[in-house]
This record gives C-alpha cells, sequence and structure tokens, in this order.
C-alpha cells in the first residue's frame, strides 16, 4: 500500500474565465521510506501538489488516498488530526518563532500535542542532537545561522515523528555547502529513520539526492527521473 496515492488527481483555482487548472489528472504513488524530489517551472502545480499531499487542501476530482484514506472525504479538522499525526513541515524560510529558543520552537508542536514540560524536552533535546545542534538549545533564531536555523526547523519537523516530512525549497535561502549539508541531514533522516520525504526544489543538484524526481509540466508530470545510478 502506498503512502501517498494519487489517482487522475485535479486540482481547479477559481471559477468561469479565471478557472486555472493547477493539476490536471494526476497519477502518483509514493512508498514508505522513499525520498522524492518534485521539479518544476514556476506555475506547474508544484505547490499545489505539495498541499494537497500535506492535506492542507482536498482535491477538485480524483482521489487522493495517504495511507489508504481518501483525505478527500475528511473534514477540516480530521484533516489537521492527520497531519498532527503523520506530517512534518519544513519551509525555505524555516518559518520559526523570533523570539523564541531553539529548544522552544522545537518543543511548540509537542505542546499542541499535549506533552507536559519535561517529556517535551527530553523529546527537543533528543531531535536537537539528531539534527547537530547540541549546545545551542538557548539560541534565539538571530543567534544562529541560516543553516542552523533549517535545522531547527527540521528537530522541531521529526520531533513528532512524522512519517512524511514535506519540504518546501529547503535548501532555497542557502549557499551551495550548507545547502548540501541539509540534504545530507534530509538522506541520514530518511535512511536511518526511514521518514519518507517528499521535497519542492529548482536545484537539480538538491533534487539528486533523492531517490526519484518527478518533474512536473503545465499541472501533470512530464517525466519522472530514477537517482539510483547517480547514487552509485
Ligand atoms: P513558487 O512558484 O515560488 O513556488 P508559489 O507557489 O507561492 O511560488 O506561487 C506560484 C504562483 O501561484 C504565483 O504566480 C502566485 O501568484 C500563484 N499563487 C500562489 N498562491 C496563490 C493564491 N493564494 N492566490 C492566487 N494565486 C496564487
Ligand atoms: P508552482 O508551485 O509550481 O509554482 P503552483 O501550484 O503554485 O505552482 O501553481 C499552479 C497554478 O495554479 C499557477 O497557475 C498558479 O497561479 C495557480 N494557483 C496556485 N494557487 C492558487 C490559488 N490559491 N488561487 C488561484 N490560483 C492559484
Amino acid at each position: 500500500l502506498p503512502l501517498v496515492d494519487f489517482s487522475k488527481v485535479s486540482k481547479v483555482y477559481g471559477v468561469g474565465r479565471a478557472q486555472v487548472i493547477a493539476m490536471d489528472e494526476v497519477d502518483l504513488a509514493i512508498n514508505e521510506g522513499e525520498f522524492v524530489a518534485i521539479m518544476g517551472p514556476s506555475g506547474s502545480g508544484k505547490s499545489t501538489c505539495l498541499n494537497l499531499i500535506g492535506c492542507l487542501d482536498t482535491p477538485s476530482s480524483g482521489s487522493y488516498r495517504f495511507k489508504g484514506v481518501a483525505v478527500g472525504g475528511l473534514s477540516r479538522n480530521q484533516r489537521a488530526l492527520l497531519r498532527r499525526h503523520y506530517l512534518g513541515f519544513i519551509f525555505q524560510g524555516y518559518n520559526l518563532l523570533k523570539r523564541t529558543t531553539a529548544i522552544e520552537n522545537v518543543e511548540m508542536p509537542l505542546v499542541y500535542r499535549g506533552y507536559k514540560k519535561s517529556v517535551r524536552q527530553k523529546m527537543s533535546l533528543t531531535a536537537l542532537k539528531e539534527v547537530g545542534l547540541e549546545g545551542r538549545e538557548h539560541h534565539t533564531p538571530a543567534q544562529l545561522s541560516g543553516g542552523e536555523q533549517q535545522r531547527v526547523a527540521i528537530a522541531r519537523a521529526i520531533a513528532t515523528n512524522p512519517s512524511l516530512l514535506l519540504a518546501d525549497e529547503p535548501t532555497g535561502n542557502l549557499d551551495s555547502k550548507k545547502g548540501s549539508e541539509i540534504m545530507d541531514l534530509l538522506t541520514k533522516l530518511n535512511q536511518d529513520r526511514g521518514i519518507t520525504i517528499i521535497m519542492v526544489t529548482h536545484e537539480r543538484a538538491m533534487a539528486e539526492y533523492a531517490d526519484r524526481t518527478v518533474h512536473f509540466l503545465d499541472g501533470r508530470i512530464s517525466n519522472i527521473q530514477n537517482n539510483r545510478v547517480i547514487h552509485q
């Protein structure tokens, strides 16, 4: 059973003459444990696809199943619960709380999940260690480099043990060395922890870390490239 299963998924925004077909009958299956990159020009449907996969939105037609569950039939609250249980998100701009320390940022999703303070701190420290930020727990984002801020965001995303990590241009604000370090970390999380990763990127060099690259063009998949050859 695929973790992510799109069957003829379309997404249409707007009505009448303003209507935009952002995704056009897309079929795509991603298995547990895979690392998949999504590429394509601006406006080709990458964000729409990531939003659907992340259960932030539902298809206009077709079926999207996550872990076998038809997401289109779920209420907004049910989708929020699904995200809370199974998904982690990271972004180009890190999305950290500015006046809050690294460990407090990582604790935030654990607060929503009802863990008590001592347990939250233990889980957050473990996650921060895992991303290589031991000793930086009490720094605020302004006291950390861009690469370190992204590590905090990754720690926050994995502290809850998600099945699937969704990454939207995670290296977009980093130079290529810092970007490669983040990709090495994501590869480690994929291989050691078995976290499935789906990442949107504009950078071919970053996409090559993934097992497969799905190319979008005009709301359709134009090509799926197997990167295992590159990895050997
Ligand atoms: P990027 O191409 O860098 O991933 P986005 O995915 O945010 O950027 O946006 C891609 C295109 O979709 C842009 O042309 C943007 O104007 C449009 N777009 C994104 N979100 C909305 C929205 N909520 N309403 C209208 N257009 C949007
Ligand atoms: P990408 O991430 O590849 O840049 P998007 O998925 O953001 O592409 O956008 C695909 C198409 O859908 C674009 O034409 C974009 O302008 C349009 N679009 C995206 N989001 C919205 C929205 N919320 N409302 C209206 N149009 C949108």
